[in-house]
């Protein structure tokens, strides 16, 4: 069963079309990462899920239910934290949890605590004397406290120191352990999110690019050497999954984005003949190093053609 489902999800903001045809799942039990560069449709995704933002056309299902349909009953098994988030800043962090308490039925008094303790939040002092990474903290602990069915995290990491971070996380996963419970959290960087999260779906400029298991992206992502026999490489026209393709001396390197061993071996030896081929896996970080600079490289060739078009 799938917590969130959208069906060509498209949001417009005058003439900029922040999501374009977003067709995104994330099953019930997954923490699935919403990764992308700066601008590239994350929060206006999550806005629209949370029924912050309405579609412009399309549909999102949070819950079962239809997003602009979201009700008490579903916001009370909803957790959202925002790095924006408007917090009532005259309240301690005592009267915040006091006053959020009542809201829930779900409200475990016991994680409230630990919690508390966790992330070491003076419950005495006002919000609006909190740093930002301890504002962050109580934001965040006011939506685990109630155990919510998903927690939705909009960039919760920019800006925090790694201390803070890491209580972050902990936090995140000490709520996990206890049951199944789906979280979609954004952010423009892997490393933030890596411990968290076992699925990731990567948006590039509106555009769902893949959504699949971290399993599943760290199988068919492969770093690979080839080194050259005594014939010719046949370097041109690379198919089209190969990444970073370069050459020094009589060895080759590319990233295969499609590495599946037969058949990566078999276009090997079609170009390179009697060459060496070696498979190294790679880690979630170097896959999207890689994956932004292909993307950036390939935006390049784009705007080259786009010029010379313009040009003649
Ligand atoms: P970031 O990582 O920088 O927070 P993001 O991936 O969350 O970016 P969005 O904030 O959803 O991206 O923005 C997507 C696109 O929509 C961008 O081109 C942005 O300029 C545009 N946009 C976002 N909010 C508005 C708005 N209120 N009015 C007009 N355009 C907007």
């Amino acid at each position: 069963m799938n917590i969130i489902e959208t069906q060509n999800l498209t949001r417009r903001y005058g003439r900029t079309e922040a999501v374009h045809e977003l067709n995104l799942a994330v099953p019930a039990g997954s923490v699935c990462a919403l990764l992308g560069a700066n601008g590239a449709g994350k929060t206006t995704t999550l806005k629209v899920l949370m029924n912050l933002l309405a579609p412009t056309a399309g549909a999102a299902t949070v819950l079962g239910v239809d997003s602009r349909k979201l009700g008490e009953r579903e916001r009370a098994q909803i957790g959202y934290v925002s790095e924006n988030q408007q917090m009532p800043l005259w309240m301690t962090v005592r009267q915040l949890l006091d006053y959020c308490r009542p809201f829930y039925p779900t409200w475990d008094a016991a994680l409230e605590k630990t919690l508390l303790d966790r992330f070491a939040l003076p419950a005495e002092r006002k919000l609006g004397q909190l740093s930002r990474g301890m504002l962050m903290k109580a934001a965040l602990l006011s939506s685990l406290a109630y155990r919510p069915k998903l927690l939705v995290l909009d960039e919760p990491f920019s800006g925090l120191d790694p201390l803070v971070r890491d209580e972050f996380i902990k936090g995140v996963l000490e709520v996990s352990e206890a049951g199944e419970w789906t979280v979609l959290v954004s952010s423009h960087d892997i490393e933030e999110v890596e411990r968290l999260a076992d699925r990731v779906a990567l948006l590039e400029a509106g555009r769902l690019k893949f959504n699949e298991t971290t399993e599943a992206l760290q199988g068919r992502f492969r770093r690979i050497e080839v080194t050259l026999g005594e014939s010719e490489a046949k370097l041109a026209a690379p198919p089209a999954g190969w990444l970073e393709v370069e050459r020094a001396g009589r060895v080759v390197r590319f990233v295969d984005s499609g590495y599946e061993r037969t058949a990566t071996e078999q276009a090997c030896r079609e170009r390179f003949a009697d060459a060496a081929v070696t498979a190294q896996p790679m880690s979630l970080r170097d896959i999207f190093i890689s994956l932004a600079r292909a993307g950036r490289r390939f935006d390049k060739l784009t705007a080259e053609a786009t010029a010379k078009e313009t040009v003649s």
